[in-house]
């Protein structure tokens, strides 16, 4: 039986072994929370891109793409609240020195006293959609959970910081190196990384790295509106770089400090966000599920505390390794951003809407998820340990061919008698098909492994049948089941399995 990975480690060390992804600037001992990819993470990663961007633009008639800067005017981020607002809330233990985010250590203990009481309860056989007040009733610690959450989320609508210090202390939160509850106060912490732009210094202006691409959709959205001769509803969809100084960043690429963020900001009639908000939900779920997910890895999450531009919002969490977290978010955003822009740029951000002869500043609903993350939860999905019949075990990637970093190898058996020659021949041809992979040392079961480990649905043997019979064997990654196929039947067949429209296709 084949088992997704559990465990975070493994898939570091995969990822770097099999050239996936390694730690930025390796050789000066890391930058923290900084990742490169290599040579198969980048194709892996583009395949991700292409999946999410032909879904939004090419299968949306009323979705276009931009590209915006990194680099946008400072007011922009005045505007968009993230100079005053976009801070986390940070502690240090006195004793260790570890630096912490105040509301994960209280987000993280109601999940583990949540976790805890939830294992009593099926123990006491009660059901798991039972509602919480009767959970709280059955479990001891399911209910210091539940008002553990309550005392949290009324500190976190005010703001009260202090609140979330003395919640550390009363439910006896201890740092994990040093095991002691020595805190300092909380407090906040901007996340924005600043630089300075013009070069004589006393010209120049402070401005800041895009913590999250939307603001450079919602700056062009007339540009794209009037250019694109847009209707709403319409969409704008970006994929592009984001930065954030976060403050604890040790869980691989699920929390980065530079990454990529694909977004989407749906244009609205005002009054028409609940049900484009419930309408994305599900269109975004379905993209999920296309790639043969276990529903009950993906599951929403209300949020309690809206960010600042927010009326409503929801994640999507993926069971990665490390627990359900956050993979993606569906925020209703108002006119908040554009609101906003209107009034710092005293430029007009309206629609003219001719079905109602009125103007008005649309609504939005964006769906904002993490490429990286994205990639961290198609790893941790899909790299499997396999214990074959015969009792030996096999690393396997079984992704969708459609992200399969190479869509094909090809093997000749040895490296004499014109196989080699007639494999190249092979290679040249499937080369439209798909990324490929030639490959003539080591035994042909070794090569199998490494393609696996890789998560190549196909590889190709040349033997010395094929000079005789025009006929190759055709492996299957995950069956590993092996078929005679006709050279001249390969490409087309190739072609229709690691084609992209396999998963699109699944989304209409
Ligand atoms: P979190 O609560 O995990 O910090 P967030 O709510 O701040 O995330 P958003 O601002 O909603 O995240 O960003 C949208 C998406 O961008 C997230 O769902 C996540 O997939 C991704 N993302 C955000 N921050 C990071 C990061 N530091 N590294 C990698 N991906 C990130």
């Amino acid at each position: 039986m084949a088992q997704a990975t559990d465990s975070l480690q493994k898939i570091v060390a995969h990822c770097k072994e099999y050239g996936f992804i390694f730690p930025s600037s390796e050789i000066y001992d890391n930058l923290g929370a900084v990742y490169d990819y290599g040579p198969f993470g980048v194709e892996l990663k583009n395949a991700i891109k292409e999946y999410w961007w032909k879904s939004m633009v090419q299968l949306h008639e009323n979705i276009v793409g931009i590209d915006a800067s990194i680099f946008m005017h400072p007011t922009t981020w005045k505007a968009s609240g993230h100079v005053d607002s976009f801070s986390d809330p940070l502690i240090d233990n006195k004793d260790s020195k570890k630096r912490y985010r105040a509301d994960v250590l209280l987000e993280e203990k109601i999940d583990k006293f949540k976790e805890k009481g939830q294992k009593e309860l099926e123990k006491k056989g009660i059901d798991k959609n039972a509602t919480e007040e009767d959970k709280a009733k059955a479990s001891r610690d399911y209910a210091k959970g539940v008002e553990l959450e309550k005392a949290y989320t009324e500190a976190a609508q005010a703001s009260d910081f202090a609140r979330y210090k003395a919640l550390i202390e009363e439910y006896e939160i201890v740092c994990e190196i040093s095991g002691t509850k020595n805190w300092t106060d909380v407090r906040q912490f901007n996340l924005m990384f600043g630089t300075q732009l013009g070069s004589v210094a006393e010209e120049s202006n402070t401005i800041y790295l895009r913590p999250e691409t939307a603001q450079g959709i919602f700056v062009n959205f007339l540009n794209v509106q009037k250019s694109a001769r847009l209707k709403i509803p319409f969409g704008i969809a970006q994929i592009g770089k984001a930065f954030r100084n976060e403050i604890v960043a040790r869980q691989f690429i699920f929390r980065m400090r530079e990454f990529e963020q694909m977004e989407m900001q749906f244009f609205i009639k005002p009054g028409t966000q609940k049900e484009w908000f419930a309408k994305w939900k599900e269109t975004r779920l379905n993209w999920h599920l296309a790639l043969g997910t276990n529903p009950e890895s993906l599951r929403f999450h209300v949020h309690e505390k809206l960010a600042h531009y927010a009326d409503a919002a929801e994640d999507i969490q993926f069971r990665f390794p490390i627990g359900f977290k956050e993979l993606e978010g569906i925020h209703s955003r108002t006119d908040f951003d554009l609101g906003n822009h209107q009034q710092y740029s005293g430029k007009k951000m309206q629609y003219f809407d001719s079905e109602i002869n009125e103007n008005y500043v649309p609504y939005v609903v964006e769906t904002s998820i993490g490429l990286d993350r994205m990639f961290l939860r198609v790893m941790s999905e899909n790299l499997k340990e396999e214990t074959l019949e015969n009792g030996e075990t096999r690393t396997v990637l079984s992704l969708p061919p459609a992200l399969a970093p190479i869509k094909v190898a090809i093997l000749p058996l040895t490296k004499k008698d014109g196989l080699p020659e007639k494999a190249r021949e092979i290679e040249a041809k499937l080369r439209f098909v798909g990324r490929t992979f030639y490959e003539e040392k080591d035994t042909i079961g070794k090569r199998y492994r490494r393609m696996d480990a890789i998560g190549t649905p196909y590889c190709i043997t040349i033997d010395h049948q094929t000079l005789t019979d025009n006929t190759v064997t055709l492996r299957d990654r995950d069956t590993m089941q092996q078929e005679r196929i006709s050279i001249d039947n390969l490409e087309q067949f190739i072609a229709d399995k690691v084609n992209m429209n396999t998963l699109l296709r699944k989304l209409v």
